[in-house]
């Protein structure tokens, strides 16, 4: 690709003669516009991806693919008892209620239909298993068997493909044509040899994910965060934001993120957190605990990166090590190398480097039905041997973007709404209030799957009254 051209809005009433146009342009092929441009396909809409990739794969093939979803016709054919309510619930109490609340209720009505959906044209859905993620009531993550969002992705694509929807890869859209009274025209995309390619639409819905992957947007806007490891995709590189920024449009919780602290190191593998929901425990060098892990695992990012040498010790034992052996992600760091193993505590404070009589004290403390002083409560304690992996604190994905109305149209900063660019998934403003503890797991793919058959419907509601 010739040097990447800066996002920029161009002001004209309409596109160079002779371009061609299409009702519908999606920027960004991850899982919200591939929802999207099939929910827009089932409505009989011709819809053109554009995606800066070769195929769209975003971060949400580097996902753990766990959606969220109440009232489903599986979690319903499981006897799993969850209502929309329960859901919207948690997610407004992991945020301290301060996530938009009618983003919540859309997203949370949405996904339930996109997720029945996409199950009933072949996506084999599964619910996890085993453990909740801190702040679920119940269980609702909603996966492929895999557990994978590279497989989601392959599916969603295949799925995609068969409702005839077009994703045209290396197209990078980096010019958005507006006229004078704030009417999307059409796109312009850069082809990997530099030339600019034009695009007349109707509409456009903006789904190329935040700024994560942008260093400089991190260091002005997420300072706290500006050293970790970008864990997510390169393509978040705030385009959404920049072309927002240019045009005067309202953003959100800027300042939020899902982070991580079980980012392992130096391997790169994403290390679940189901280990500390079922007992196991974080170390730091000095051979201490330094927090309440089941507090989320969004708000340990910082918590690991504040520890000396930003890294932490995952520290669990027999029976967690089999459930973290059903994750794909944990089988790929253990076969890189990532698990050490030691016999007892001397072994175990060689390993991290730190004297036994404090490691002693710390795992005397890990006993079932003790809450110690920073609250944690806990349900088993840890038998040797032990196992160990060297984790760090990752940024994985933003949660703040473009201000977005319960269509996911995009809000300007005098409050007039937009009627032709929609914006959704890691673009839009999320649900996780602000800072990193306001993440409930699954607001990436909720956001981006529910707000992508959102801005579906309505664009289709729109195109049919024409
Ligand atoms: C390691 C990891 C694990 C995660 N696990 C989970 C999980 O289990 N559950 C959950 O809910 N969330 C999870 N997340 C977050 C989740 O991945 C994101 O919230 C979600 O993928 C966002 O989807 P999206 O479609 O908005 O963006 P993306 O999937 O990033 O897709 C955006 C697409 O737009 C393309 N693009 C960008 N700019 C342009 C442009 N100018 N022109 C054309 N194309 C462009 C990109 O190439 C990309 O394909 C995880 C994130 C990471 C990093």
């Amino acid at each position: 690709m010739k040097t990447a051209k800066v996002p920029q809005i161009v002001r004209a009433d309409k596109m160079p003669e002779g371009t061609p146009d299409i009702p519908v342009c999606i920027v960004g092929g991850g899982s919200c516009g591939l929802t999207a441009a099939i929910a827009l396909r089932k409505a009989g809409i011709e819809v053109l991806v554009l995606e800066r990739d070769d195929s769209g794969t975003g971060s949400s093939a580097l996902s753990s693919g766990f959606i969220p979803a109440a009232e489903t016709r599986l979690q319903k054919s499981l006897g799993i008892a969850d209502t929309q309510q329960l859901l919207i619930d948690d997610v407004m109490n992991k945020a301290h209620g301060q996530a938009p609340l009618h983003l919540v209720k859309a997203y949370v009505t949405a996904v339930t239909q996109a997720i029945d959906a996409l199950e009933a044209m072949g996506l084999p859905f599964e619910i996890v298993d085993g453990f909740l993620y801190p702040g679920h009531s119940v269980r609702r993550m909603h996966t492929m068997p895999e557990k994978t969002g590279a497989t989601l992705m392959t599916r969603l694509a295949q799925v995609a493909s068969d409702l005839g929807a077009d994703v045209l890869g290396q197209a990078r859209v980096c010019e958005l044509w507006v006229n004078d009274q704030d009417r999307v025209v059409g796109v312009g995309y850069q082809r990997p040899d530099g030339a600019i390619e034009h695009l007349a639409c109707q509409f456009v819905l903006l789904a190329c994910n935040g700024f994560g992957g942008n260093t400089a947007m991190v260091k002005e806007l997420l300072p706290e965060m500006a050293n970790a490891v970008f864990a997510g995709h390169q393509g978040n590189d705030g385009t959404a934001i920049q072309w927002g920024r240019q045009l005067g449009l309202q953003m959100g919780d800027l300042d939020s993120y899902q982070g991580h602290g079980s980012w392992v190191t130096p391997q790169g593998a994403l290390m679940t957190w189901a280990f500390i929901m079922e007992g196991g425990v974080q170390i730091n060098a000095q051979g201490k605990r330094f927090n309440d892990e089941t507090g989320g695992y969004s708000e340990a990012a910082v918590h690991v990166l504040d520890q000396p040498g930003s890294i932490a010790w995952n520290v669990f034992d027999a029976p967690l090590l089999a459930l973290l052996q059903s994750f794909p992600d944990f089988r790929d760091a253990q076969a890189a190398g990532a698990l050490r193993t030691a016999a007892d505590v001397p072994a175990l404070a060689a390993l991290l480097g730190c004297d036994v009589a404090t490691l002693q004290a710390t795992l005397d403390e890990v006993q079932a039905g003790h809450t110690d002083a920073m609250g944690r409560t806990f349900s088993r304690a840890l038998k040797a041997p032990y196992h160990a992996i060297k984790v760090t604190g990752a940024l994985f994905h933003t949660q703040g973007g473009l201000e977005v109305d319960a269509h996911c149209r995009v809000i300007k900063t005098n409050g007039q709404t937009l009627q032709n660019l929609y914006a959704a998934g890691g673009a839009a403003r999320g649900v996780s209030g602000q800072g990193a503890a306001g993440y409930l797991a699954g607001n990436g793919l909720l956001s981006a799957v529910g707000g992508g058959w959102l801005a579906a419907q309505d664009i289709a509601k729109q195109l049919q009254a024409i």
